[in-house]
């Protein structure tokens, strides 16, 4: 797959085999990250991206749309049929743009929308001053309660009573528990709002059955598909069929211009996956393997935000024993395990510096890692942090790292071709 970008691109072949070598020999634990397929990974890479296509399936703006029709046609359908929803539009470029043409598709500039907050687990897109989202719209926030640290369902409720906003929107990037849809579709009901779902943390969990589906419920729902749900980066709105046509509209030609069919074709494939028998027990392997990590980190005197998970990703609050979120994040770094430092709920640091760090198993469990590899993984943790600054217990977590990653090979094709290369012919440094 890299033949020619070595042949005609060094540096950045280069780059490439050195990531490959880091995603192989490290341990991926961002909540939002996965590794796709080989067969999304080629659609990806194919030839759709040559294709202009502005317009959707049969009713384009361009000639010669029949093979990026069939394969559009195809990711909606599948889509539609895992969530049961009544439409999809697979075109969005990220969960980002999925939420812009959401929100302006059911509202105006000016509008009032009620979002979490980030501070709380809120996703930047949800009504965050320094986001668009924050500056087109009039944004009232919900949060958490403070004793029990999950969403204040009733707190929100009130809200929504008294500045009544058109929009009223669930979901978020940093909440380790299950969303109970239904408050949220009573106020919405209460006050003459449109109910506005962001999956985008918890979709494959919905395909595994481990979280409820928001598509029946909502009157629109935005992913991305790269996170749980394992497929390509970016983005699908799912909506009741009397708000398709504002959907479509909002899309193209409101936000965007030719869609990336190759982008789509990869959404397409990683859908037909989340079909497969497979991806449910994925997906139940993921929360197993969530559960396990909460629980050995607990029991090492680290405070869980909630006291645990119900999905695919825990809040830790490193502060117990001694840490900021920025310290545990660089500490973790050294011994080869990928994390985010995280605001915890009421934080008193900057979100720069931060109290906690989020863990997520999606990614792992991918590699085929299990409970025992989450009890292992979540004492190297504890041992990082009752010694960050210690130079040999970083070095000795590495090693073992190292070796965890050589019994869960990670594109062993891609890696292998990289390899040969770099002993051929190339004089790029990898
Ligand atoms: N919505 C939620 C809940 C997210 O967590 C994210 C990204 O982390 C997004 C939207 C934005 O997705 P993207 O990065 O594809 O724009």
């Amino acid at each position: 797959m890299l033949e020619h970008i070595y042949k005609s691109d060094p540096e950045v072949a280069g780059a490439i085999v050195a990531e490959a070598r880091r995603q192989d020999e490290t341990l991926e634990m961002i909540a939002s990250e996965n590794f796709v397929s080989m067969a999304v990974m080629e659609a990806q890479g194919s030839i759709l991206t040559n294709k202009y296509a502005e317009g959707y399936s049969g009713r384009r703006y361009y000639g010669g749309c029949e093979n990026v029709d069939l394969i559009e046609t195809l990711a909606c359908q599948r889509a539609k049929a895992i969530f049961g929803a009544e439409h999809a539009n697979v075109q969005p470029h990220s969960g980002s743009s999925a939420n812009i043409a959401a929100y302006y598709s059911v509202a105006k500039h000016g509008d009032t929308i009620l979002g979490m907050s980030l501070a709380h687990g809120g996703h930047l897109t949800h009504g965050h001053k320094v986001n668009f989202s924050g500056s087109h719209f009039n944004v009232v926030q919900y949060g958490l309660d403070p004793k029990t640290e999950r969403i204040d369902y009733e707190a929100m409720r009130q809200l929504a009573r008294e500045h009544r906003p058109r929009v009223i929107l669930a979901g978020a990037s940093a909440y380790p528990r299950e969303i109970d849809f239904t408050p949220f579709r009573e106020a919405a009901d209460e006050v003459g709002a449109i109910f506005m779902v962001d999956m985008a943390h918890f979709a494959g969990l919905v395909v595994g059955g481990m979280h409820a589906n928001p598509v029946p419920i909502a009157d629109i729902v935005t992913t991305t598909t790269h996170k749980t749900l394992r497929g390509p980066r970016g983005g699908i709105i799912f909506s009741k069929a009397e708000l398709a046509k504002a959907v479509d509209k909002t899309i193209f030609p409101g936000y965007q211009g030719g869609p990336l069919e190759h982008v789509i074709a990869a959404k397409a494939v990683a859908l037909h996956e989340a079909m497969q028998p497979e991806f449910k027990l994925y997906q139940e392997q993921t929360v197993k393997n969530a559960r396990t990590l909460a629980a050995t980190l607990k029991e090492g005197g680290l405070r869980l935000i909630t006291g645990g998970t119900d999905t695919h990703l825990l809040l830790v609050d490193v502060t117990p024993l001694g840490l900021t979120g920025r310290a545990a994040e660089d500490a973790l770094h050294r011994a080869g395990i990928t994390v985010n430092k995280n605001a915890i709920p009421f934080d008193p640091n900057p979100p720069a510096v931060a109290s906690g760090i989020r863990l997520g198993t999606p990614a792992l469990t991918t590699r085929g890692m299990k409970e025992g590899e989450m009890e292992l993984i979540g004492s190297w943790i504890l041992e990082i942090f009752r010694a960050p600054q210690a130079e040999e217990t970083a070095q000795k977590v590495r090693a073992k790292v190292l070796e965890l990653c050589q019994s869960f090979p990670l594109y062993p094709q891609l890696r292998a071709e990289g390899e040969s290369l770099k002993r051929g012919s190339s004089p790029v440094e990898v």
